[in-house]
Protein backbone atom coordinates (compact mmCIF):
# COMPACT_ATOMS: atom_id res chain seq x y z
CA UNK A 1 0.00 0.00 0.00
CA UNK A 2 1.31 3.44 -0.79
CA UNK A 3 1.91 6.13 1.58
CA UNK A 4 0.15 9.13 2.74
CA UNK A 5 2.76 11.91 2.10
CA UNK A 6 2.42 15.44 2.73
CA UNK A 7 0.33 17.54 1.54
CA UNK A 8 -2.60 14.87 1.68
CA UNK A 9 -5.27 16.01 4.40
CA UNK A 10 -5.68 13.73 7.43
CA UNK A 11 -8.67 13.12 9.42
CA UNK A 12 -9.61 13.80 13.12
CA UNK A 13 -12.34 12.88 15.04
CA UNK A 14 -12.26 14.61 18.35
CA UNK A 15 -11.51 17.80 18.66
CA UNK A 16 -9.59 18.46 21.89
CA UNK A 17 -5.52 18.60 23.16
CA UNK A 18 -4.58 15.70 21.75
CA UNK A 19 -5.49 16.21 17.86
CA UNK A 20 -4.35 20.15 18.87
CA UNK A 21 -0.84 18.72 18.84
CA UNK A 22 -1.57 15.82 16.38
CA UNK A 23 -2.67 18.58 14.40
CA UNK A 24 0.56 20.76 14.82
CA UNK A 25 3.06 18.04 14.08
CA UNK A 26 0.65 17.19 11.01
CA UNK A 27 1.12 20.72 9.53
CA UNK A 28 4.77 21.01 10.23
CA UNK A 29 5.50 18.14 8.30
CA UNK A 30 2.65 20.10 5.43
CA UNK A 31 -0.48 17.65 5.45
CA UNK A 32 -3.54 19.52 6.23
CA UNK A 33 -5.75 18.56 8.96
CA UNK A 34 -9.36 18.00 9.30
CA UNK A 35 -11.24 17.66 12.23
CA UNK A 36 -14.99 16.70 13.35
CA UNK A 37 -16.44 17.01 16.46
CA UNK A 38 -19.81 18.52 18.53
CA UNK A 39 -17.90 21.65 19.09
CA UNK A 40 -16.57 24.43 17.03
CA UNK A 41 -13.63 26.95 18.14
CA UNK A 42 -12.38 23.88 19.58
CA UNK A 43 -8.27 23.04 20.60
CA UNK A 44 -8.09 20.98 17.43
CA UNK A 45 -10.20 23.30 15.31
CA UNK A 46 -8.24 26.37 15.77
CA UNK A 47 -5.16 24.72 14.17
CA UNK A 48 -6.45 22.37 12.01
CA UNK A 49 -7.51 23.38 7.98
CA UNK A 50 -10.96 22.34 8.70
CA UNK A 51 -13.42 21.92 11.63
CA UNK A 52 -16.55 20.69 11.22
CA UNK A 53 -19.01 20.73 13.92
CA UNK A 54 -21.50 17.82 13.63
CA UNK A 55 -22.12 14.97 15.93
CA UNK A 56 -20.54 11.93 16.21
CA UNK A 57 -24.29 10.12 15.46
CA UNK A 58 -24.67 12.59 12.23
CA UNK A 59 -23.25 9.47 10.17
CA UNK A 60 -24.00 11.73 6.59
CA UNK A 61 -21.65 14.80 8.18
CA UNK A 62 -18.81 11.73 8.93
CA UNK A 63 -18.76 10.30 5.32
CA UNK A 64 -18.53 13.57 3.87
CA UNK A 65 -15.73 13.94 6.55
CA UNK A 66 -13.94 10.95 5.22
CA UNK A 67 -14.52 11.36 1.65
CA UNK A 68 -12.00 14.58 2.24
CA UNK A 69 -9.15 12.85 3.74
CA UNK A 70 -6.94 10.60 2.48
CA UNK A 71 -7.00 8.74 6.69
CA UNK A 72 -8.91 9.20 9.50
CA UNK A 73 -7.33 9.04 12.80
CA UNK A 74 -8.94 9.80 16.08
CA UNK A 75 -8.00 11.12 19.69
CA UNK A 76 -10.43 10.05 22.04
CA UNK A 77 -11.42 6.35 22.41
CA UNK A 78 -15.14 6.99 22.93
CA UNK A 79 -16.14 7.22 19.17
CA UNK A 80 -18.97 5.46 18.52
CA UNK A 81 -18.53 1.98 16.64
CA UNK A 82 -21.01 3.04 13.84
CA UNK A 83 -18.89 6.74 13.18
CA UNK A 84 -15.65 4.74 12.74
CA UNK A 85 -17.48 2.06 10.07
CA UNK A 86 -19.11 4.80 8.17
CA UNK A 87 -15.77 6.69 8.18
CA UNK A 88 -14.14 3.50 7.11
CA UNK A 89 -16.24 3.40 4.18
CA UNK A 90 -14.10 6.32 2.73
CA UNK A 91 -10.85 6.00 4.01
CA UNK A 92 -8.79 3.63 6.20
CA UNK A 93 -9.54 4.34 10.13
CA UNK A 94 -6.43 3.83 11.94
CA UNK A 95 -5.73 2.49 14.71
CA UNK A 96 -9.12 0.79 13.16
CA UNK A 97 -12.65 -0.03 14.60
CA UNK A 98 -11.71 -3.29 16.34
CA UNK A 99 -9.59 -1.57 18.29
CA UNK A 100 -11.37 1.01 19.64
CA UNK A 101 -14.27 -1.83 20.31
CA UNK A 102 -11.93 -3.36 22.22
CA UNK A 103 -10.72 -0.73 24.58
CA UNK A 104 -13.68 1.53 25.13
CA UNK A 105 -15.27 -0.88 27.29
CA UNK A 106 -13.83 -2.28 30.36
CA UNK A 107 -15.07 -5.62 30.53
CA UNK A 108 -13.81 -6.38 26.80
CA UNK A 109 -10.45 -4.73 27.57
CA UNK A 110 -9.93 -6.49 30.55
CA UNK A 111 -11.44 -10.22 28.75
CA UNK A 112 -9.15 -9.45 25.51
CA UNK A 113 -5.93 -8.87 27.77
CA UNK A 114 -6.50 -11.76 30.17
CA UNK A 115 -7.22 -14.25 27.38
CA UNK A 116 -3.78 -13.12 26.00
CA UNK A 117 -2.05 -14.06 28.91
CA UNK A 118 -0.81 -10.25 29.70
CA UNK A 119 -1.22 -9.50 33.24
CA UNK A 120 -4.22 -7.56 34.89
CA UNK A 121 -5.42 -7.08 38.29
CA UNK A 122 -7.80 -10.01 39.46
CA UNK A 123 -11.53 -8.87 38.40
CA UNK A 124 -15.09 -9.91 38.07
CA UNK A 125 -17.45 -9.18 35.89
CA UNK A 126 -20.38 -7.42 37.20
CA UNK A 127 -23.79 -6.90 36.15
CA UNK A 128 -26.25 -7.02 39.03
CA UNK A 129 -26.37 -6.37 42.94
CA UNK A 130 -25.86 -9.96 43.71
CA UNK A 131 -23.00 -10.73 41.28
CA UNK A 132 -21.26 -7.61 43.40
CA UNK A 133 -22.06 -9.31 46.72
CA UNK A 134 -19.99 -12.44 45.24
CA UNK A 135 -17.62 -10.55 43.82
CA UNK A 136 -16.63 -8.83 46.96
CA UNK A 137 -16.69 -12.23 49.03
CA UNK A 138 -14.46 -13.55 45.91
CA UNK A 139 -11.92 -10.92 45.77
CA UNK A 140 -11.72 -9.36 49.16
CA UNK A 141 -11.62 -5.66 50.45
CA UNK A 142 -10.39 -3.19 49.50
CA UNK A 143 -11.34 -3.69 46.03
CA UNK A 144 -12.33 -1.28 43.09
CA UNK A 145 -15.82 -1.02 41.30
CA UNK A 146 -15.49 0.44 37.85
CA UNK A 147 -18.13 1.22 35.16
CA UNK A 148 -17.87 -0.66 32.02
CA UNK A 149 -18.22 1.87 29.79
CA UNK A 150 -15.00 4.43 30.23
CA UNK A 151 -15.28 6.66 32.59
CA UNK A 152 -12.33 8.73 32.36
CA UNK A 153 -9.37 10.16 34.91
CA UNK A 154 -11.52 8.46 38.03
CA UNK A 155 -14.87 8.68 37.02
CA UNK A 156 -17.57 5.93 37.23
CA UNK A 157 -15.17 4.36 40.21
CA UNK A 158 -15.61 3.70 43.91
CA UNK A 159 -13.38 2.15 46.25
CA UNK A 160 -15.70 -0.53 47.83
CA UNK A 161 -13.55 -0.87 51.95
CA UNK A 162 -16.09 -3.66 53.19
CA UNK A 163 -18.91 -5.97 51.96
CA UNK A 164 -21.38 -3.73 53.82
CA UNK A 165 -20.74 -1.19 51.39
CA UNK A 166 -21.33 -3.24 48.04
CA UNK A 167 -24.98 -2.16 47.90
CA UNK A 168 -24.28 1.67 48.02
CA UNK A 169 -21.21 1.37 45.51
CA UNK A 170 -23.97 -0.50 43.10
CA UNK A 171 -26.11 2.82 43.83
CA UNK A 172 -23.28 4.75 42.89
CA UNK A 173 -22.45 3.96 39.91
CA UNK A 174 -25.36 3.88 38.62
CA UNK A 175 -26.59 -0.08 38.68
CA UNK A 176 -24.59 0.06 35.19
CA UNK A 177 -22.69 -2.98 34.12
CA UNK A 178 -19.22 -2.75 35.43
CA UNK A 179 -15.77 -4.54 36.63
CA UNK A 180 -15.16 -4.93 39.91
CA UNK A 181 -11.13 -4.87 40.79
CA UNK A 182 -8.91 -6.52 43.87
CA UNK A 183 -6.85 -3.60 45.12
CA UNK A 184 -3.65 -3.51 43.88
CA UNK A 185 -0.88 -1.99 46.77
CA UNK A 186 1.47 -0.53 43.87
CA UNK A 187 5.19 1.15 44.45
CA UNK A 188 4.45 2.95 41.23
CA UNK A 189 2.16 3.64 38.51
CA UNK A 190 3.84 3.98 35.04
CA UNK A 191 3.52 3.87 31.17
CA UNK A 192 4.09 3.07 27.87
CA UNK A 193 3.64 5.05 25.12
CA UNK A 194 4.32 2.89 21.87
CA UNK A 195 3.49 3.16 18.40
CA UNK A 196 3.07 0.37 15.35
CA UNK A 197 3.25 0.80 11.62
CA UNK A 198 1.29 -0.38 8.94
CA UNK A 199 4.23 -2.78 7.73
CA UNK A 200 4.40 -4.12 11.87
CA UNK A 201 7.32 -2.32 13.11
CA UNK A 202 7.58 -1.11 16.99
CA UNK A 203 8.62 1.85 18.80
CA UNK A 204 8.49 2.88 22.36
CA UNK A 205 9.06 5.97 24.15
CA UNK A 206 10.48 4.17 27.31
CA UNK A 207 9.00 3.91 30.48
CA UNK A 208 7.57 7.05 32.24
CA UNK A 209 6.52 7.32 36.25
CA UNK A 210 2.87 9.16 36.40
CA UNK A 211 1.82 10.60 39.86
CA UNK A 212 -2.11 11.52 40.14
CA UNK A 213 -4.10 13.91 41.91
CA UNK A 214 -7.74 13.18 42.53
CA UNK A 215 -7.51 10.79 39.80
CA UNK A 216 -5.87 13.11 37.15
CA UNK A 217 -2.26 13.04 35.91
CA UNK A 218 -0.80 15.44 37.73
CA UNK A 219 3.01 14.77 36.93
CA UNK A 220 5.16 12.45 34.48
CA UNK A 221 8.84 12.28 34.76
CA UNK A 222 10.45 10.82 32.03
CA UNK A 223 12.27 7.95 32.51
CA UNK A 224 11.22 6.30 35.34
CA UNK A 225 13.10 5.51 38.33
CA UNK A 226 12.32 1.67 37.59
CA UNK A 227 15.24 -1.12 37.25
CA UNK A 228 15.96 -2.18 33.87
CA UNK A 229 14.29 -5.64 34.50
CA UNK A 230 10.99 -3.31 35.40
CA UNK A 231 11.81 -1.37 32.01
CA UNK A 232 12.44 -4.53 29.96
CA UNK A 233 9.52 -6.11 31.01
CA UNK A 234 6.77 -2.84 30.58
CA UNK A 235 8.02 -2.77 27.12
CA UNK A 236 8.12 -6.40 26.47
CA UNK A 237 3.95 -5.95 27.79
CA UNK A 238 3.31 -3.20 25.68
CA UNK A 239 4.65 -4.51 22.01
CA UNK A 240 2.29 -7.49 23.47
CA UNK A 241 -0.68 -6.06 23.39
CA UNK A 242 0.04 -3.46 20.49
CA UNK A 243 0.79 -6.78 18.65
CA UNK A 244 -2.46 -8.61 20.01
CA UNK A 245 -4.65 -5.52 18.91
CA UNK A 246 -3.18 -4.96 15.28
CA UNK A 247 -3.06 -1.36 16.59
CA UNK A 248 -1.66 0.60 13.32
CA UNK A 249 -1.35 4.54 15.13
CA UNK A 250 -0.22 5.30 18.51
CA UNK A 251 -1.25 3.54 22.06
CA UNK A 252 -0.51 4.16 25.83
CA UNK A 253 -0.37 0.89 28.20
CA UNK A 254 -0.68 2.23 32.25
CA UNK A 255 0.72 -0.06 34.37
CA UNK A 256 0.83 -0.78 38.30
CA UNK A 257 4.30 -1.87 39.68
CA UNK A 258 4.05 -3.43 42.54
CA UNK A 259 6.35 -3.63 45.85
CA UNK A 260 7.71 -7.25 44.28
CA UNK A 261 8.53 -5.31 41.06
CA UNK A 262 5.75 -7.35 39.33
CA UNK A 263 3.98 -5.10 36.34
CA UNK A 264 0.27 -5.03 36.15
CA UNK A 265 -1.51 -3.62 33.69
CA UNK A 266 -3.84 -0.77 34.68
CA UNK A 267 -5.83 0.02 31.39
CA UNK A 268 -4.74 1.44 27.14
CA UNK A 269 -5.79 4.38 25.32
CA UNK A 270 -5.48 3.60 22.07
CA UNK A 271 -4.08 7.04 21.10
CA UNK A 272 -1.57 9.71 22.02
CA UNK A 273 -1.53 9.70 26.35
CA UNK A 274 -1.00 12.70 28.50
CA UNK A 275 1.93 10.68 29.90
CA UNK A 276 3.84 10.93 26.86
CA UNK A 277 3.25 15.03 26.20
CA UNK A 278 7.29 15.00 26.89
CA UNK A 279 8.02 13.22 23.58
CA UNK A 280 7.27 17.16 22.03
CA UNK A 281 10.06 18.48 23.52
CA UNK A 282 12.35 15.84 24.55
CA UNK A 283 12.61 13.19 22.18
CA UNK A 284 13.41 13.12 18.59
CA UNK A 285 10.05 12.01 17.22
CA UNK A 286 7.08 13.10 19.18
CA UNK A 287 4.26 10.64 20.18
CA UNK A 288 2.05 12.89 17.87
CA UNK A 289 4.44 13.00 14.70
CA UNK A 290 5.01 9.01 15.37
CA UNK A 291 0.48 8.82 15.30
CA UNK A 292 0.91 10.33 12.13
CA UNK A 293 4.01 8.46 10.40
CA UNK A 294 1.72 5.45 11.81
CA UNK A 295 -1.69 6.83 10.02
CA UNK A 296 0.29 7.80 6.91
CA UNK A 297 2.24 3.93 6.49
CA UNK A 298 5.54 5.89 6.65
CA UNK A 299 8.02 4.45 8.66
CA UNK A 300 8.29 4.69 12.27
CA UNK A 301 10.74 7.88 13.36
CA UNK A 302 13.59 7.58 16.40
CA UNK A 303 12.27 7.63 19.89
CA UNK A 304 15.68 8.54 21.05
CA UNK A 305 14.94 10.68 24.09
CA UNK A 306 17.24 13.66 23.88
CA UNK A 307 17.01 14.65 27.65
CA UNK A 308 15.81 14.09 30.78
CA UNK A 309 12.11 15.25 31.28
CA UNK A 310 9.26 16.27 33.35
CA UNK A 311 5.68 17.36 32.52
CA UNK A 312 3.61 19.12 34.88
CA UNK A 313 -0.52 19.36 34.40
CA UNK A 314 -1.80 22.60 33.93
CA UNK A 315 -5.92 22.28 35.29
CA UNK A 316 -8.24 25.19 35.29
CA UNK A 317 -7.80 25.39 39.42
CA UNK A 318 -4.27 27.37 38.51
CA UNK A 319 -6.57 29.84 37.63
CA UNK A 320 -8.46 30.46 40.74
CA UNK A 321 -6.63 33.35 41.76
CA UNK A 322 -6.64 35.33 38.44
CA UNK A 323 -4.33 34.61 35.21
CA UNK A 324 -1.53 32.63 36.25
CA UNK A 325 2.00 34.79 35.98
CA UNK A 326 3.22 33.36 32.59
CA UNK A 327 6.06 35.99 32.45
CA UNK A 328 7.39 34.43 35.92
CA UNK A 329 7.25 30.66 34.07
CA UNK A 330 9.11 32.26 30.81
CA UNK A 331 11.63 32.97 33.30
CA UNK A 332 12.98 29.45 33.42
CA UNK A 333 14.70 28.99 30.26
CA UNK A 334 14.37 25.25 30.39
CA UNK A 335 10.94 25.07 30.86
CA UNK A 336 8.07 24.97 27.76
CA UNK A 337 5.04 26.15 27.75
CA UNK A 338 1.62 24.71 26.24
CA UNK A 339 -1.81 25.91 26.26
CA UNK A 340 -4.52 24.48 24.43
CA UNK A 341 -6.70 27.30 23.52
CA UNK A 342 -9.72 26.65 25.72
CA UNK A 343 -11.59 29.53 26.87
CA UNK A 344 -12.77 28.81 29.77
CA UNK A 345 -10.86 27.27 33.01
CA UNK A 346 -12.88 24.90 34.79
CA UNK A 347 -12.19 23.08 37.91
CA UNK A 348 -10.39 19.78 36.84
CA UNK A 349 -10.19 20.57 33.42
CA UNK A 350 -6.93 20.08 31.22
CA UNK A 351 -5.70 23.65 30.55
CA UNK A 352 -2.22 22.97 29.00
CA UNK A 353 1.37 21.63 30.49
CA UNK A 354 4.31 22.78 31.24
CA UNK A 355 7.46 20.25 29.98
CA UNK A 356 11.21 20.74 31.72
CA UNK A 357 14.02 19.47 30.59
CA UNK A 358 17.28 18.71 32.25
CA UNK A 359 20.11 16.95 32.80
CA UNK A 360 18.76 14.04 35.13
CA UNK A 361 14.86 13.19 35.68
CA UNK A 362 14.41 14.20 39.40
CA UNK A 363 15.66 17.64 38.04
CA UNK A 364 13.19 17.80 35.59
CA UNK A 365 10.99 17.31 38.17
CA UNK A 366 11.85 19.73 40.98
CA UNK A 367 12.08 22.36 38.07
CA UNK A 368 8.63 21.66 36.46
CA UNK A 369 7.21 21.85 40.06
CA UNK A 370 8.69 24.57 40.35
CA UNK A 371 7.90 26.44 37.22
CA UNK A 372 4.31 25.60 38.12
CA UNK A 373 4.25 27.48 41.90
CA UNK A 374 5.19 30.17 40.54
CA UNK A 375 2.63 30.56 37.83
CA UNK A 376 -0.28 30.72 40.97
CA UNK A 377 -0.80 34.34 42.11
P1 LIG B 1 -8.27 4.31 36.16
O1 LIG B 1 -9.32 5.31 35.82
O2 LIG B 1 -8.70 2.90 36.04
O3 LIG B 1 -6.97 4.60 35.46
O4 LIG B 1 -7.94 4.54 37.71
C1 LIG B 1 -7.54 5.79 38.21
C2 LIG B 1 -6.57 5.61 39.35
O5 LIG B 1 -7.16 4.83 40.41
C3 LIG B 1 -5.32 4.83 38.97
O6 LIG B 1 -4.38 5.67 38.37
C4 LIG B 1 -4.88 4.31 40.33
O7 LIG B 1 -4.19 5.29 41.05
C5 LIG B 1 -6.19 3.98 41.01
N1 LIG B 1 -6.55 2.57 40.77
C6 LIG B 1 -7.29 2.10 39.75
N2 LIG B 1 -7.42 0.76 39.80
C7 LIG B 1 -6.76 0.36 40.89
C8 LIG B 1 -6.51 -0.93 41.49
N3 LIG B 1 -7.02 -2.07 40.98
N4 LIG B 1 -5.77 -0.96 42.61
C9 LIG B 1 -5.26 0.18 43.15
N5 LIG B 1 -5.46 1.40 42.63
C10 LIG B 1 -6.19 1.51 41.52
Amino acid sequence: MKPILPGAAIGVLGSGQLGRMFAIAARRMGYRVHTLSPDSDTPTGQVSDLEIAASYEDLDAVRRFARGVSAVTFEFENVPAATAAAAAEFAPVRPAGSVLHTTQQRIREKTFLESHGLPVAPFRIVRDAAALETAVAELGCPCILKTADFGYDGKGQVRIEAAVDAATAWEKIGRRDAVLEGFISFAKEVSVVAARSVTGEYADFGVVENMHRNHILDLTVAPAAVSVRVQERAREISRAVLEALDVVGVLCVELFVTHGDELIINELAPRPHNSGHFTFDACVTSQFEQQLRAVCGLPLGSTAQLCASAMANLLGDEWAGGEPDWAAVAAFPSVKIHMYGKMEARRGRKMGHLTALAGTPEEAARMVMEARRVLRR
